[in-house]
């Protein structure tokens, strides 16, 4: 699954470098040029790895930082303009994992942001598998789905639903495959629960449940989960 990297850092020279670069290995990239829209970001999006500039207006990287750690475990590899122990030291205390000192080479930088995404990797079983869609994230060990980073209470069944969905967007479930795979097979027979499940996640998930956006249907087939 593509890997979400979120930048924060106010000089969009430097943004655009990171991001064509970052893209060129198949990363996806979202950023913000501000501390601010930076942590909400960070709280919503749930990036799998984030470059933070310590040097930002308004609230600066290690604030940025210290917040984000209060809530996420997520590889945090700050940018640092000075090389000056100071901070590296703040950095590392406000649980950044790594640091990298400007001007950097883009080489490094790639090496580095990979091995912190491997570590995660072999790390998994203590992380979230996250799926996206829209604004959409799923945090599948938490059973738990948020737009906008706000939680959206559903039942375990449209939890079970959408996710199972989510995890192949696009292709097209017959209600009978739906019952198999989400409800198993004591329920089989009853394709109108499929449906009943269906509008009631739509009513949460949806802006416009009578003109869905991601929970599509496919005429005289089923249903699939349009992604973005
Ligand atoms: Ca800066």
């Amino acid at each position: 699954m593509q890997k979400l990297i979120l930048i924060i850092e106010d000089e969009k020279p430097i943004v655009d470098i990171l991001k064509f670069n970052l893209e060129r290995e198949n990363y996806k990239v979202i950023y913000a040029l501000d501390g601010e829209s930076g942590l909400s970001m960070a709280l919503s999006k749930a990036p799998d790895l984030i470059l933070l500039d310590v040097m930002l207006p308004g609230m600066d990287g290690f604030d940025v930082c210290r917040r984000v750690r209060e809530k996420s475990r997520v590889p945090i590899l700050m940018l640092t303009a000075r090389d000056e122990e100071l901070d590296k030291v703040l950095g590392l205390e406000m649980g950044a994992d790594d640091y990298i000192t400007k001007p950097f080479g883009v080489r490094e930088l790639m090496a580095r942001v990979k091995a912190h995404l491997r570590r995660l990797d072999k790390d998994e079983v203590k992380t979230d598998q996250i799926i996206r869609f829209g604004d959409f994230c799923i945090l599948c060990d938490r059973y738990e789905i948020t737009r906008d980073g706000e939680v959206v209470e559903l039942t375990l069944r449209e939890f079970e639903l959408i996710k199972f969905l989510a995890q192949q967007p696009g292709r097209i479930f017959t209600r009978e495959n739906l019952l198999e795979q989400v409800w198993g097979y004591e329920y089989f027979g009853e394709v109108r629960t499929v449906d009943v499940t269906i509008r009631r996640l739509r009513e949460k998930i949806e802006e416009n449940p009578a003109e869905p956006r991601y929970i599509i249907t496919k005429r005289g087939v089923g249903y699939y989960l349009k992604a973005d």
